[in-house]
């Protein structure tokens, strides 16, 4: 009954949406937000006078999976649009190279390092020609502008349009990234008709092999259907599902016949030769990017995605969905962690009611309090650190809202915190 009740109050939620009469005006304030991102974007990478324009140089040499490699560029990219400067890649010793190139757009038309320049160290000044920015892990001093902070020219907009504004931002440098080739979108338009694509469908990412070693734990099947029923049982309050799907994507390619056994009564779409490419000895060549691509473009397409935030693909397939529909904060289950971005500065919440402890274990929070998030439990409660009274504990999720953090991003130089 309480599950029962819970969905029809999710529905009731999502209705409201509809009948608002603003979803037009929702789809064209999304639109416009992202052509003008993207529009800025356009115009960093492709100065009139590149010769002259001040450039940022990223050295793509980290040992780490594709998610990974591209929330490096990420974190450039911001760095870049933040201080006002061409970024430039270094694909030199980089695993995707050459493929990379193959399969997306290129950041800039024509344009690359300039020869003959002396390269300052991050920060370096405002007169640096050229500017070598480290990875986040060791970037010092650590710019003030990373996530979870969004430029607060685009902060009001955001705010009333989006869910989780930060996703919305780092989403569009995701796009700008990877805008495919021609051939590329052949690839996925001959993927789509080949594995059946269509709707309802839920996303399913499911993280083993390497993962499992020390950065998440194992989770089975089953806890991440239990999420994609919950999810067609809602659906199903408007009478609107005649046949259940999920789109499985996953680096343990025994996953296939399992789903296919256990649940027969769902359409199990996804490619298990795409999921042996994603084994550790196969990873970096072309047809593993590929299949990745093709892997992480659907996830994204799908109405919800049930995966774990540990994992950067999944996070980067979050990312994408948020840049294709006008807010998708909420079409996703986390096994494990909460959003965020690797080496961001920290996520806060704020307090909308009060509470007061009922144990040991919890802690106490006023109407305004801000806590530093360090990770939601998923059982109803999350835990902080509340920056008023310092305690560190845990506290009831409802009782808090994300508290958006923006700055201005003045775009004359490197300001640092
Ligand atoms: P993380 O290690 O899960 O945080 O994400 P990364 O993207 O950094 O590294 C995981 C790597 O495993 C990817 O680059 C892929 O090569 C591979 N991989 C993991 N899951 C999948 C999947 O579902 N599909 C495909 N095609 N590859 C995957």
């Amino acid at each position: 009954m309480v599950g029962e009740h819970y969905r029809s109050l999710l529905k009731d939620v999502s209705t409201l949406a509809e009948v608002d009469n603003y979803s037009r005006w929702r789809q064209q304030e999304s639109e416009t937000l992202s052509d003008l991102v993207q529009n800025r974007l356009e115009e960093l990478q492709n100065p009139p006078n590149w010769f002259t324009a001040k450039q940022l140089l990223c050295k793509l040499e980290k040992g780490c999976g594709f998610g990974c490699q591209l929330h490096h560029i990420v974190y450039c990219f911001i760095v870049a649009y933040s201080t006002q400067r061409m970024l430039v890649l270094d694909y030199k010793h980089w695993v995707y190279g050459d493929i990379w190139q193959e399969i997306f757009l290129p950041l800039s038309d024509s344009k690359t390092l300039l020869k003959n320049v002396s390269i300052d160290q991050w920060p370096g000044n405002q007169d640096s020609q050229i500017i070598h920015l480290p990875p986040v892990d060791y970037v010092y001093p650590k710019p003030y502008f990373l996530p979870q902070i969004i430029p607060d020219d685009l902060a009001e907009r955001l705010t009333v349009l989006h869910g989780d504004p930060i996703v919305w931002w780092i989403g569009q440098i995701v796009k700008y990234l990877l805008r495919p080739r021609k051939s590329t979108i052949n690839l996925l338009n001959d993927y789509a008709k080949k594995l059946k694509f269509q709707k309802p469908i839920v996303g399913v990412h499911i993280r083993r092999t390497d993962k499992l070693i020390s950065e998440a734990q194992l989770h089975t099947l089953d806890e991440y259907m239990v999420h994609v029923e919950n999810y067609y049982k809602q659906k199903e309050l408007s009478g609107e599902v005649n046949q259940k799907r999920i789109y499985l994507a996953t680096d343990e390619p025994i996953l296939f016949d399992e789903a296919k056994r256990k649940y027969p009564e769902y359409e199990i779409v996804g490619s298990d030769d795409i999921s042996k490419t994603a084994s550790l000895r196969n990873r970096n060549s072309k047809n593993a990017l590929q299949g990745l691509i093709v892997d992480i473009h659907f996830l994204s397409l799908s109405d919800h995605l049930v995966c774990t935030f540990s994992s950067q693909l999944c996070r980067i397939a979050y990312e994408i969905m948020n840049s294709l529909y006008p807010d998708a904060s909420t079409r996703y289950t986390s096994l494990d962690d909460i959003y965020y971005f690797g080496g961001q500065n920290y996520r806060l919440n704020e307090a909308v009611l009060s509470h007061k402890t009922n144990n040991q274990y919890e802690i106490d929070l006023q109407v305004g309090d801000q806590i530093y998030v360090f990770g939601n439990h998923w059982n109803g409660y999350s835990k902080g650190k509340n920056l008023r009274t310092k305690r560190i504990g845990l506290y009831p999720t409802f009782k808090v809202i994300p508290k958006i953090q923006s700055a201005k991003i003045t775009g004359n130089g490197v300001k640092i915190s």
